[in-house]
């Protein structure tokens, strides 16, 4: 909190006691409650797969629907996708879509700005897990929520915000009671399918607003405190890349490479297979390449604090190549892409496809050079 200005430290707005009963009643039924019931009377294998259905099922509501449908446009959902979402985010318990998008969207336009960014990363830890949703701390945007003007042209976000609090209550109790008589154990599913349910789904969404904004990797930019970490996106349907996230924010994937765990990417991608999810927005590989190479040579520039103008002249050399064998290795994808898309003769593509991988060579070549470099001029400035 040493970062919070003056003003707003010395008259705090008044605290909201929904939020902080509910956030702390349910907490202590989860961290007692469980472990007692669990003891006491068990919980039924059904109950546990109640409960990670629920958990799922919740939470890509939010990653999905809330956050990179909604909130980012990073693709176009089928009307019935959107009712599930809407259905899912009122089970998660994290207000409206059309709220909860309007928050977000400032998150982005104000990163880090203490005063704007509803929960910046700057104001600490507690401040963005949790501290920003206990006080009115942006009770005065919301009357017209004019950074969503957008989405107050689906109706199935203006039915779920104008019908918000029944469909929360139907959802967060009506479906763990549901479950209850069915598996004939109404408290078991009320505390676990219930309560412990919505407290990790809550507190997973929350560690993407303060630890993903702490702890990982700053592959792409260090503009603001977003992070990249593969750890975090295990607990969060595939949120840690957020670093990623920060700089090309309309990317409908977070974690990029084959090797990240992002299944709310799956989601979205099979549901394009199916026919349900259209438009997916990416960004082109180029601009990718290019700012994980400019945050390295970036970071190698920091580190060492060059003093010699010839090694940075040399560094910066290496640099301008790389990315010109980057930009002819993409120019001649995009030709090739272009040229199947126009189905377009054998003889053309395989020639295409034989220069693409002499560039592509050539780059990685390159790169690899570029790589020597900066470790070389980071050993120097170790070694001096
Ligand atoms: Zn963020
Ligand atoms: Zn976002």
């Amino acid at each position: 909190m040493s970062s919070l200005p003056a003003s707003a430290a010395a008259k705090k707005p008044p605290i909201i006691w929904v939020n902080l009963s509910l956030f702390a009643v349910t907490f202590l039924v989860t961290v007692i409650g469980v472990p007692w019931y669990a003891l006491t009377h068990g919980f039924s294998s059904s109950l546990v797969i109640g409960l990670i259905a629920t958990l799922v099922f919740a939470g890509l509501s939010i990653t999905a629907g809330y956050h990179r449908l909604w909130a980012h446009r990073a693709y176009d959902a089928h009307w019935s996708l959107r009712i599930l979402f809407a259905l899912g985010g009122a089970l998660a318990l994290q207000n409206s879509a059309l709220h909860w998008a309007s928050d977000h969207r400032e998150h982005h336009k104000h990163v880090d700005d203490n005063d704007k960014d509803p929960y910046s990363a700057k104001r600490g830890f507690w401040y963005s897990h949790i501290g920003w949703m206990l006080r009115e701390y942006q009770a005065s945007r919301y009357h017209d929520y004019n950074n969503v003007k957008d989405l107050q042209k689906d109706p199935i976000v203006m039915w779920q915000h104008r019908y918000y609090l029944p469909l929360a209550i139907l959802t967060t109790i009506g479906w763990p009671l549901a479950l209850g008589v069915m598996v004939g154990d109404v408290w078991g599913a009320l505390i676990l399918v219930g309560v412990a349910r919505l407290v990790i789904n809550h507190h997973t969404t929350f560690f993407i607003n303060s630890l993903a904004h702490i702890w990982g990797k700053q592959t792409y930019t260090d503009r603001n405190t977003a992070r990249d970490n593969g750890f975090l996106a295990l607990f969060t349907f595939g949120e840690g890349y957020h670093n990623y996230h920060h700089i090309f924010s309309a990317d409908y994937r977070n974690g990029i490479r084959w090797w990240h765990y992002d299944p709310t990417k799956w989601l979205i991608r099979l549901g394009a297979w199916l026919g349900l999810t259209t438009n997916l927005k990416r960004t082109n590989g180029y601009q990718i390449e290019r700012a994980r190479l400019e945050m390295q040579f970036k970071k190698a520039k920091d580190k060492a604090q060059i003093s010699c103008e010839t090694t940075l002249a040399k560094l910066h050399d290496e640099f301008d190549l790389v990315v010109t064998k980057l930009r002819d290795y993409y120019q001649v994808q995009k030709q090739l892409l272009d040229l199947k898309r126009q189905n377009m003769h054998v003889p053309t593509v395989a020639e295409l496809k034989q220069k693409a991988t002499t560039l592509r060579t050539a780059f990685e070549q390159q790169q690899r050079d570029f790589s020597a470099m900066l470790q070389r001029t980071l050993r120097g400035a170790q070694i001096n």
